[in-house]
């Protein structure tokens, strides 16, 4: 048994020993199966969400009434939820009511995909109801149950099997996929937020380039938002290593690149993914840096982390492999500029208004900036005695 899982063993004879049943459960039975690195340890257990509470003395109260509860051990979190069926599903989501049941099997067939839906038990022991194992041997995405039923129930299954194909570089089984094909629509039922989180994790999957064709194949993007008419830059889009970036902000600057968003779409389109505004912000900043000459101007307006974002996604459209030298020459390049900011002009805007002698006004901070092209340039040197030189001659207006 992999370490996460006896560190989190105590949380597990904690339940067993006050009469419950307790088990790992979902993507971290998964992934060590797979030998993947373990993600979250989850467990579930047919104790109810308050005998879970009054049995730990760390707990956080994440969502009672779905039967969740976070148990707080030695320097871990976990995630305990009562076995559950769900009933009432509505509009294609999740559903608004759970039933809190005894019955393991019955937790786990409620669950999306055969590959996570096994248990593990306390001594290691992996039960696999509905063929887990061995669509991991056959690297095979499968629903639990019917498709076309448990994409009814909660339509985001639909994207996350194609996450998974991303993320683990399995196919989907036929029925799953034209399952896909035939609900597609019923996406457009499902919050946002959800798709977000599951196309985020799709584009940084190593699979990234099938499960992209799959949606295509599918017409699922059709449901992504601003996706509807982007088939075309969609195909060319598949082929772009987004899993060699490292953040939200490089990821949603390749997509506009890479779909031929236009500036001033960009917002549109990442506003309709409800993305945070720091995030779009800096999305767009990169991809209008992206493409622009490397000059001492554009180097200094891009700032060193969107320049470098930049060029990342420049060579990666390139090549399939980063060129760290050329990434280090511009880092080194933009360290080497004589100014970062304009805190850093050696003269103020006081030191103008004293120099000239004329009431406050808009030309200080136009003479300012004047000021800072001719030194970011290099036509000036960032000396207060050079820079009030220049401005008695050649930097008069
Ligand atoms: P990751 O490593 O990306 O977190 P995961 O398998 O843990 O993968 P989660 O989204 O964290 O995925 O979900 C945890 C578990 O809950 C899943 O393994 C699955 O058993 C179940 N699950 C999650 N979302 C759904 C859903 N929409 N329908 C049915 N079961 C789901
Ligand atoms: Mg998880």
């Amino acid at each position: 048994m992999e370490k996460v899982f006896i560190k989190a063993l105590p949380v597990l004879r904690i339940l067993i020993e006050a009469g419950h049943q307790a088990y790992f459960v979902g993507g971290a039975v998964r992934d060590s199966y797979m030998k993947r690195t373990i993600g979250d340890v989850d467990i579930a257990t047919d104790a109810a969400p308050d005998q879970v509470e009054r049995l730990f003395q760390r707990t956080v109260d994440v969502g009672k009434e779905h039967g969740t509860i976070i148990v707080l051990w030695d320097d871990e979190t976990y995630e305990v939820t009562t076995f559950r069926t769900e009933s009432d599903y509505v509009d294609f989501r999740r559903p608004s009511e759970v039933q809190f049941i005894s019955s393991l099997e019955e937790d786990l067939k409620r669950r999306d995909l055969t590959i996570n839906a096994m248990a593990m038990t306390a001594d290691g022991k992996v039960l696999d109801y509905f063929g887990g194992k061995k669509d991991i041997d056959q690297k095979v995405i499968r629903t639990v149950g019917k498709p076309e039923d448990r994409f009814q129930e909660d339509a985001l299954r639909m994207l996350r099997a194609v996450r998974f194909m991303s993320q683990l570089g399995f196919t989907l089984s036929p029925e799953t996929e034209e399952a896909i094909a035939k609900e597609k629509s019923l996406l457009s039922h499902v919050s946002v937020e959800r798709k977000t989180i599951e196309f985020e994790k799709l584009l940084q999957g190593r699979a990234s380039r099938q499960a992209l064709q799959t949606l295509i194949q599918t017409r699922l993007y059709e449901e992504l938002p601003g996706f509807y008419h982007k088939r075309k830059n969609l195909i060319s889009t598949s082929e772009f290593p987004f899993f060699s970036l490292t953040s939200r902000e490089e990821l949603w600057a390749a997509l506009l690149i890479n779909l031929d968003i236009v500036l001033k779409d960009a917002p549109l389109f990442l506003k309709a993914w409800k993305l945070p505004g720091k995030v779009i912000k800096e999305a767009i900043h990169i991809a209008d840096t992206f493409g622009q000459s490397l000059d001492a101007m554009t180097m200094y307006r891009a700032g060193e982390k969107a320049l470098l974002s930049a060029a990342k996604i420049s060579q990666l459209r390139q090549n399939e492999k980063l060129d760290e030298k050329k990434l280090k020459d511009i880092q080194y390049a933009y360290q080497n500029l004589p100014i970062k900011s304009l805190k850093d002009l050696d003269i103020t805007g006081k030191d103008l208004l004293a120099l000239r002698n004329r009431p406050a006004g808009k030309w200080v901070s136009e003479e300012l900036q004047r000021i800072e092209q001719a030194v970011v340039t290099g036509k000036l040197s960032n000396q207060k005695k050079h820079i009030e030189e220049w401005l008695k001659t050649c930097g008069q207006h």
